[in-house]
């Protein structure tokens, strides 16, 4: 079974529609590439698959629950957000304790997933001061802490070294081999290449194309 389904689903900020009639499915034990240019739509969906925005109209439904049913937090849905939303003020080990307290996940999750995304050395040290990649590590570190069967990553190469990227890739590879929903924004075809084996595309808030990277590349 499907465990993301996005039907017919719009949200209009006034009378501009970010997300216009989506509609797909993302499986699980895949790593599902979500792609289109700056502005297309991703993140407004992305967030509303999370539970934080409502759709104006259409659904989004998670293992078959929609907005209203579906259980929140870390252990449900983890997510990779835009790197820009934590706090800088407090060390990335005191932002993840808190998320593991409000979240009811144990304390050792903490120092596991720190270690995890390699920033155990900086984990005492302002949010504030860090990089764009260690920030990306950061809020990977954030999507992995619950341990949530539905994953959801939001342009996570983006300020990536190149090693990370190789990293953040075996990683994606090696969730959905281990039976989770793996779905990951970008706005370019080539960071999907050795990333995705789906692909749902958008453009203007619209579907373009929903199938195997293999086959989109094969349009010409
Ligand atoms: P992407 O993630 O693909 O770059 P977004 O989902 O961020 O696209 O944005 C889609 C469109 O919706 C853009 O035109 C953007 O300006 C608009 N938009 C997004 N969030 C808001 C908001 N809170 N208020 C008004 N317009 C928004
Ligand atoms: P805090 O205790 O730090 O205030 P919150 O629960 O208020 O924690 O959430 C902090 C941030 O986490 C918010 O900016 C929100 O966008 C983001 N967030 C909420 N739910 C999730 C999730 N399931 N996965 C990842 N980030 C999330």
């Amino acid at each position: 079974i499907p465990v993301i389904e996005v039907k017919n689903l719009t949200k209009r900020y006034g009378s501009t529609a970010a997300v216009n009639g989506l509609t797909f499915t993302v499986r699980p034990g895949h790593v599902t590439g979500f792609l289109g240019p700056n502005g297309a739509g991703k993140s407004t969906t992305l967030r509303m698959i999370l539970g934080l925005n409502d759709p104006t109209s259409g659904t989004v439904t998670v293992d078959g629950r929609g907005f209203r049913d579906r259980p929140r937090g870390l252990r449900h849905v983890g997510a990779l957000l835009d790197a820009g939303d934590v706090h800088g003020g407090r060390s990335a080990r005191a932002h993840l304790s808190a998320l593991a307290r409000s979240n009811g996940i144990p304390r050792d999750r903490v120092d596991e997933v720190l270690q995890e995304v390699g920033l155990t050395g900086a984990a005492g040290r302002r949010i504030g001061g860090y990089s764009l990649g260690m920030k990306q590590r950061l809020g990977i570190a954030t999507a992995l802490l619950g341990d949530p069967p539905v994953l959801l990553f939001d342009e996570p190469l983006n300020g990536l070294d190149p090693e990370g990227v190789l990293w953040v890739r075996g990683l994606f590879r090696r969730l959905a081999a281990e039976g989770r929903t793996v779905f990951v924004s970008s706005h370019l075809m080539s960071e999907m290449e050795n990333t995705a084996d789906q692909l749902v595309v958008i453009g203007r808030g619209e579907l373009i194309a929903a199938e195997s990277l293999a086959e989109f590349a094969a349009r010409g």
